[in-house]
């Protein structure tokens, strides 16, 4: 599969699950592919603690790693009312830096204007990255 016809699964897929999950109001979800071929879909985990919650993107990626499984594109969709065109979030900070587990060649779904799936890598969202200062066999990666 090209990465447009993952990234159309992934937006797809993700969609069907948050109008399901989401009837009413706000929704949104990652949805993840892996080298096997299993999508991996997660929603946020809220808390009246706001600092107590966890981005979309965190389940799939421990359900991942639970599974060892590798983890090649993450996209992720929020949108305020059923009806609404969700709009595509890139991965924050955090979560850059948790999806490098597998390696900078994840390509993420990036925000743009007209909303398009359009992937990057993780080197090209972070080229300076910290890591690069220690040898890759350092570096904590899955076998995959
Ligand atoms: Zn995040």
């Amino acid at each position: 599969m090209t990465d447009q016809e993952i990234g159309n699964l992934l937006y797809e897929e993700a969609l069907r699950f948050v109008n399901r999950r989401f009837p009413r109001g706000w929704g949104g979800c990652a949805a993840m592919m892996t080298e096997q071929g299993k999508l991996l879909l997660s929603v946020a985990l809220e808390s009246f603690n706001g600092s107590a919650g966890l981005c979309m993107e965190t389940g799939a990626m421990c359900q991942a790693q639970k599974e060892n499984l590798k983890i090649t594109h993450t996209l992720c969709i929020s949108r305020d009312a059923p009806g609404d065109t969700p709009v595509i979030l890139t991965p924050c900070g955090i979560c850059q830096e948790r999806l490098m587990y597998w390696g900078k060649g994840v390509k993420a779904a990036v925000t743009n204007p007209e909303n398009r799936i359009l992937f990057r890598t993780l080197e090209a969202l972070a080229p300076c990255h910290w890591a690069d200062a220690f040898p890759e066999e350092e570096q904590e990666h899955s076998c995959g």
